[in-house]
């Protein structure tokens, strides 16, 4: 399989896209000249060196969508608040949003101007939650399928994981941590306002060792030699391969200066990778240890993808603060995650995500392994009182992607509820704060209290009393709002 690859051909576009504004000098459309007043010092230097025409930085209106929020007003009228935190519902509330943040929450009534920018909703005693938080996607791999992944034309790709990300806003998750692949264009495009989508914590290429999860090159194209052509998967910023500590700094750097909120390591074998066996380490603890200072040194911090105790063991000892997956551990390093407050991010696979992987393949008895672990490892995180977050990593599966509300539901196989749905809003933001000044979206998440981001779902009756109502968004989510815009509303007569 070299679907990474393909799929990594997006990245590149998305990469040109920030810098050509700025080096493209003939023909400026308004939209450019905006993006060349953001990238000014930028601009400026190609000033210095002729590159982009005198007057064409100059100062003019955005003609992208302005962002709604700005100044509007949405008042939510008789709502029973599930807070992110709590596992209970709050009395009849009232919820004042102005611009992109909850400015008010009362037991009385708030009254309000009855302006043109001014929404009320009626929540007839419905249940307002914080917008759902998925901590393992992969923005630009959700729908495609390896096929289309290899031979479709990379606009294309573009188009369809745009598509995706509205889909996935409008089932709930406002927020998506993407842990791997080319995503910052589509999140640029999200944040101007230009396709409707989930806010995105972006770790740009996952980074791997030769012979890695991750590493999707062919055997022809070994041996590499310095100065060689980069492969395909890291040409285009999917994947990129780090045999060194000296490598590793230079491509955590690199993701870190395209705007990665947090970095992504593959620290052992893959199930979706030709060439790594699961029960493998791959990178040396100073490689590990290389990334986790240089990411330190950003002010953010290494996750790393890794089943196996030996894996996990090894990162923990690097000081990588966030395991994914962690499918194979062991008491012992169940222990050690505690003891070390190290974040799990983790998930029940459905049976069904194996059938990606064709019969009788190494990758479909490799996923079989990782998901029987499941049960265990969810156990263990359970004993052991682990930080543990949520994500599904959906991939390459445009079956799977409605059902994420499902498979967060499926979690009341080992928590109540509320506690799952603690994890999907009020913990998971916990974790996206360890990104500290690295946050793309400075303020409080996965809460609903005064002063907080507005990401608000209204739901059509008590999630906590029935969780199925999240499986099916599109009947019971009938508001949905990101970011104090609204994209969603049932209810509007
Ligand atoms: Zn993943």
């Amino acid at each position: 399989m070299s679907s990474i690859g393909s799929l990594a051909q997006m990245g590149l576009v998305a990469a040109v896209g920030v810098i050509c504004p700025v080096f493209t000098s003939f023909g400026l459309t308004t939209i450019q000249k905006v993006r060349c007043r953001q990238y000014r010092p930028l601009v400026l230097a190609a000033l210095l060196v002729g590159m982009c025409q005198a007057g064409q930085a100059q100062e003019v209106q955005p003609a992208r969508p302005s962002i709604p929020s700005d100044g509007a007003v949405t008042l939510f009228q008789n709502v029973r608040i599930f807070d992110g935190k709590s596992s209970t519902l709050s009395g009849p509330r009232h919820v004042l949003v102005r611009g992109n943040q909850i400015e008010r929450i009362s037991s009385d009534p708030i009254t309000t101007d009855r302006s043109a920018t001014s929404t009320l909703i009626d929540g007839g005693g419905r249940t307002l939650m914080p917008g759902l938080i998925d901590m393992h996607w992969h923005t630009m791999m959700v729908r495609p399928t390896p096929a289309e992944l290899l031979t479709a034309d990379i606009g294309y790709l573009n188009l369809v994981a745009g598509a995706e990300a509205k889909d996935t806003l409008i089932r709930g998750f406002t927020t998506v941590r993407d842990m791997g692949g080319p995503a910052f264009g589509l999140k640029r495009a999200i944040d101007e306002g230009t396709v409707a989508g989930p806010r995105i914590f972006p770790s740009g290429a996952v980074i791997t060792v030769t012979g890695g999860h991750g590493d999707f090159r062919q055997p022809f194209e070994l041996p590499r030699t310095l100065g060689a052509p980069q492969s395909r998967g890291e040409q285009l910023g999917a994947a990129m391969i780090a045999d060194s500590p000296d490598e590793v700094r230079v491509r955590v750097r690199e993701q870190l200066m395209l705007g990665a909120s947090q970095i992504k390591l593959t620290a052992g074998g893959g199930v979706a990778s030709p060439h790594s066996p699961l029960d493998v380490s791959t990178f040396t603890e100073a490689e590990l240890r290389a990334a986790v200072e240089a990411a330190e040194n950003w002010g953010t911090y290494v996750t790393v993808h890794a089943y196996t105790p030996a894996s996990i063991q090894r990162a923990i000892a690097a000081g990588v603060r966030c395991i994914e997956h962690g499918h194979l551990m062991d008491e012992p390093t169940a222990r050690l995650i505690a003891e070390k407050g190290i974040w799990l991010s983790t998930q029940a696979f459905p049976d069904e995500m194996a059938d990606v992987f064709p019969p009788g393949s190494s990758e479909r008895a490799k996923a079989l392994e990782v998901f029987a672990g499941t049960d265990r490892t969810f156990a263990l995180a359970k004993k052991y009182r682990i930080k543990t977050a949520f994500g599904t990593d959906i991939l390459f599966s445009p079956w799977l992607a409605p059902r994420q509300g499902e498979l967060l539901a499926k979690l009341v196989r080992w928590y109540a509820p509320a506690e799952t749905l603690v994890m999907a809003t009020g913990t998971n933001a916990q974790l996206l704060a360890l990104s500290g000044k690295r946050n793309p979206y400075p303020g409080k998440l996965g809460v609903v209290e005064e002063g907080a981001l507005a990401d608000l779902l209204l739901v059509d009756g008590d999630p906590i009393a029935n969780i199925k109502l999240i499986e099916d968004p599109a009947k019971n989510l009938l508001v949905i709002m990101k970011d104090g815009r609204i994209y969603k509303n049932a209810l509007r007569k």
